[in-house]
């Protein structure tokens, strides 16, 4: 089996494992896992990505955030590029949430080329949740919020990849209207 697909198993698996306890935000209380599978199909499948360290860097993406992970951690098992790029999309929990998202759109620009198509991935993702499975009780206003803010982070990363950008600007567009229709 190639290194390229057994690294990616073991970061779904590993993923799989952290995220085990938790659930997406939606009402059906979705797996937690299926967020990160979603951002590897997404950069695979629609914005051709082949780099494996950078779809293992998106499986591992919340770990940091949202378990127990550390990066010294993703380090050993993964090696320092993987961990790197997880580090660079892991916001400073310690922060309230409205400076972690200033601080999102004020970084995106100067991400690497592999954390920037991690993030693309990711707003794409939450984008198209908000629209078929959306956070229970967010009102219109507050998915509205999430758009915009998405907009302006995505816009600090545009050049980096067109079938990703595309995707992500149709899933805004769609996404708004189905919004405002509601
Ligand atoms: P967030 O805005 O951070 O919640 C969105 C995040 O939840 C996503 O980025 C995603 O993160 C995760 N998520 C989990 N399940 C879903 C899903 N089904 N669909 C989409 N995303 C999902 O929430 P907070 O609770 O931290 O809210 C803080 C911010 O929200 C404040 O800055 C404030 O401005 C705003 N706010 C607005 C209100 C309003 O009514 N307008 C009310 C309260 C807060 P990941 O990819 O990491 O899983
Ligand atoms: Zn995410």
């Amino acid at each position: 089996m190639s290194t390229d697909l057994i690294l990616i198993l073991n970061a779904a698996t590993f993923a799989a494992d952290k995220h085990r306890q938790q659930r997406r935000k939606d009402v059906d209380a979705s797996p937690y896992i299926n967020h990160p599978l979603d951002l590897a199909d997404i950069l695979a499948r629609e914005g051709g990505v082949e780099d494996a360290k950078v779809i293992a860097a998106a499986l591992l993406h919340d770990t940091v955030e949202d378990t127990e992970t550390t990066i010294e951690e993703l380090e050993d098992r993964f090696g320092k590029r993987v961990a790197a790029i997880v580090a660079e999309v892991t916001d400073d929990q310690s922060l309230p949430s409205a400076e972690r998202k200033r601080i999102q759109v004020m970084k995106a620009s100067s991400n690497s080329p592999g954390a920037k198509l991690v993030k693309l991935s990711d707003k794409i993702s939450n984008v198209r949740d908000l629209v078929t499975a959306p956070p229970a009780g967010w009102s219109m206003e507050r998915k509205i919020e999430y758009f915009f803010w998405a907009k302006e982070v995505v816009e600090g990363i545009r050049g980096t990849n067109k079938q990703l950008e595309a995707a992500f600007d149709e899933a805004y567009s769609e996404g708004m209207i189905a919004t405002c229709a509601r």
